[in-house]
């Protein structure tokens, strides 16, 4: 197809994880198919989400305001603070229902391999927090993968001098595997079974 507009749109499906350019196609031409309402509700929802989602300036959590509704709930235990990769990550664990404290979500791990360095991560943040804050445990539930292991240990080590006590998620959770696909039993074991450090 040579027309650049509808080109445009394929270029830009393309740019998705997983999207290959034959993908990318078949998404275009089923835009273009559907009801104008149904594909600018699409437009829609993607303007939204980027003009009106940010990060939580505390926990790095996904916001509609400065603060996330999690650190803004004065119901949850703010004694408490849990360190995941991902906001999935962080959802997972809120849908095992067992836990009631703050987070704090470093948007990646560290992996040397890929060139993601602590200075990546919202790992200042973090020890801004936990130097601030009047917290009395960090809870390492980063996925129990090499790199996962790796950063919860770094932070550890970040950690070691605040007088707080450091834990983390027990290993019901396999090794290897990752949090979001957890299920909600297992985080629930794995958090009520956390260790120190
Ligand atoms: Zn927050």
């Amino acid at each position: 197809m040579s027309n650049d507009t509808v080109n445009r749109l394929i270029e830009e499906f393309a740019k998705l994880p997983g999207i290959g350019k034959k993908s990318a196609e078949r998404l275009t031409y089923h835009i273009l198919r559907v009801h104008q309402a149904e594909a600018l509700a699409l437009a829609d929802a993607i303007r939204n989400v980027r003009e009106n989602v940010r990060y939580c300036k505390q926990c790095y959590f996904l916001a509609e305001e400065e603060e996330c509704a999690i650190c803004r709930d004065p119901r949850r235990d703010h004694g408490l603070i849990c360190v995941v990769e991902q906001p999935r990550d962080l959802l997972a664990l809120e849908q095992s229902g067992t836990y009631r404290g703050l987070y704090h979500v470093l948007l990646g791990r560290i992996a040397p391999l890929e060139g993601i360095g602590p200075e990546q991560l919202t790992i200042e943040g973090l020890v801004e927090r936990v130097r601030n804050g009047s917290f009395r445990e960090v809870i390492m539930a980063t996925n129990p993968t090499l790199e996962g292991d790796g950063t919860a240990l770094y932070l550890s080590n970040l950690l070691a001098d605040f007088p707080v006590e450091i834990t983390r998620l027990a290993r019901g959770i396999t090794t290897g595997s990752v949090l979001e696909f957890a299920n909600k039993e297992i985080l629930a074991d794995a958090l009520a079974g956390r260790q120190k450090f």
